[in-house]
């Protein structure tokens, strides 16, 4: 069998069965999925290959998932990152978002986020963040798999004015990559303290009708309970139920 590229590896841990690390495997790949696995002694005799790649000191493991995160952020890594949440977002990340976020920022950290997320395992995360057309199309370079939130927040910023404008491009963003086979999206409502309930009944709407996934922060301290119950006479997930 002829393939595009095989992976030689000291080491192959699958994801099954469990519990099970292959010495001296080879991975053979073809028309970008996984075709076969067999032992190193036995590969001659099974594959040639456009492409041969030897990891003589490593262990192939699957991609690891990034479940959560900003990938357009590293470029604030460090930034404040001493303080309590709410501190630290009102009164450092919203202020510089407010003055630095626009297109370029968002591709040039999500190019660079997607770098070191290849360069340590990582081949899809979910993000949440403004421009996100920025994030989708920065995977798609990368050759990355993503889940890029439909970021819905009650103030404005550099992408959008208000809720239902932050709603109207995440659809536009939905429909542009509903047929990608790596670039998914999921409605991405900040966090119960960012976004009223006018939206988020919204959000819970179109996500049924969709069938798009919701991912947002919830319960992330003590303050955002107390201040729920202060302000609704409910904690946060009594209130989004
Ligand atoms: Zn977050």
């Amino acid at each position: 069998m002829h393939v595009d590229t095989l992976i030689h590896a000291a080491w192959v841990i699958p994801v099954e069965p469990h519990d099970t690390v292959l010495a001296d495997h080879v991975v053979a790949v073809k028309d970008g999925r996984i075709h076969g696995l067999c032992p190193g002694s036995d590969v001659a005799r099974q594959y040639t290959a456009d492409v041969e790649v030897r990891l003589t000191h490593h262990a192939l493991i699957p991609g690891l998932v990034n479940a959560h995160g900003h990938a357009a952020m590293t470029l604030m890594r460090g930034l404040a990152d001493d303080l309590h949440l709410m501190d630290w977002l009102k009164h450092h990340i919203w202020p510089a978002e407010s003055r630095w976020v626009g297109a370029e920022f968002v591709h040039d950290g999500s190019r660079l986020a997607c770098a070191e997320m290849l360069r340590s395992g990582t081949t899809c995360f979910n993000d949440m963040y403004f421009f996100a057309e920025e994030t989708a199309q920065a995977a798609t370079q990368a050759g990355m798999r993503a889940v890029i939130g439909m970021i819905v927040v009650d103030f404005p910023s550099a992408w959008a004015q208000d809720a239902d404008e932050y709603i109207t491009k995440g659809l536009d963003l939905h429909d542009q990559f509903r047929n990608s086979s790596h670039v998914f999206t999921a409605f991405a409502p900040h966090a119960p303290y960012t976004v009223s309930d006018g939206p988020l009944q919204r959000i819970a709407t179109l996500a049924e009708e969709l069938d798009v996934p919701v991912h947002m922060h919830v319960h992330e301290s003590s303050a955002e309970v107390e201040e729920s119950v202060a302000q609704f006479g409910k904690r946060p997930l009594q209130r989004l139920a």
